[in-house]
């Protein structure tokens, strides 16, 4: 672990003031944003990366250069045992974490008739367990805090299926299970656990798309073009915070039209 400190306070929202949150994969891309936005409200942001050591650390520098407080976190969510070792380091530093966001994502896109076991687990081990492991292991602090708020980062893809994402439309709509149960579990502990759906959102994950999916995608967006990693985070900091109070169990799109129930 990475510190990162500043005591300049000067933040520009303070609806998170006090709180510490925990986003996986916030070196790039959604979870970036979610991290940044989280910080101007007030956070405390533990950054967590897994390839992407550098841009954690950028990351975090970022917002304690803008007056807040980060600290870049090494771990792998596919992994139980790490998680599980993350997350007790961690609680034991800052004597609360408050603020989960399951942000960490891959794909492996391809036909059924082509797709590799390894495709298929990889992508459920990160998306899927990956969130699991992090709920597992803070569950218990939730409990004892009696408050919390998880948000896991799903997709349109996994209320809508998509083809050639077999695996990641699994991990998606799985997560979507994990969020209703466990939302179920621990609402009564005044938890409050929800998922956002983005749809079609430019960030790494999509510039890997060829021209033609892309194209594809785009004209199934009611709106007319794509969503930004920062419209994202603003839901997910509404979330996060206190005015979402008596909001648990739901799936909300970010997705200028693309699903409508
Ligand atoms: P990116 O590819 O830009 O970023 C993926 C992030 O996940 C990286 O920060 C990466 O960290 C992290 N990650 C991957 N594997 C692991 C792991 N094993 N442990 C920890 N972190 C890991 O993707 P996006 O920002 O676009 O996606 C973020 C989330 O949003 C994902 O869950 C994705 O499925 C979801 N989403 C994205 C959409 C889009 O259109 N972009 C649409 C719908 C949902 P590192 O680089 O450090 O390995």
């Amino acid at each position: 672990m990475e510190e990162a400190k500043n005591n300049n306070s000067g933040t520009a929202g303070g609806r998170l003031e006090g709180k510490v949150a925990l986003v996986t994969g916030a070196g790039r891309g959604i979870g970036r944003a979610v991290a940044v936005a989280l910080a101007r409200e007030g956070a405390a942001v533990l950054v967590n990366y897994n390839g992407s050591r550098e841009k954690a650390l950028e990351v975090a520098g970022q917002i304690q250069r803008d007056g807040g407080r980060a600290e870049a976190v090494g771990c792998d969510v596919s992994d139980f045992a790490a998680c599980g070792k993350m997350v007790e380091e961690l609680a034991a530093k800052y004597g609360h974490i408050d603020i989960l966001v399951n942000n960490a994502g891959v794909t492996r896109d391809n036909l059924i008739l082509r797709m590799s076991e390894e495709e298929y687990d990889k992508v459920l081990d990160t998306n899927l367990k990956g969130a699991f492991n992090t709920i597992r292991h803070l569950a218990k602090y939730f409990l004892k805090q009696r408050g919390g708020k998880v948000i896991n980062i799903s997709s349109v893809s996994g209320l809508m299926g998509n083809a050639g994402q077999s695996n990641y439309s699994a991990s998606k709509a799985g997560l979507i299970g994990l969020t209703k149960s466990v939302a179920r579990e621990l609402a009564s502990r005044g938890v409050c656990v929800n998922a956002v759906a983005p749809g079609y959102i430019a960030t790494d994950m999509t510039e890997g798309l060829p021209e033609k999916a892309r194209e594809g995608l785009a004209r199934m967006i009611p709106m007319g073009r794509v969503g930004t990693p920062e419209e994202v985070a603003r839901l997910t900091v509404f979330l996060a915070g206190p005015d979402s109070d008596y909001i648990t169990g739901q799936v909300i799109c970010v997705d200028g039209g693309m699903c409508m129930a």
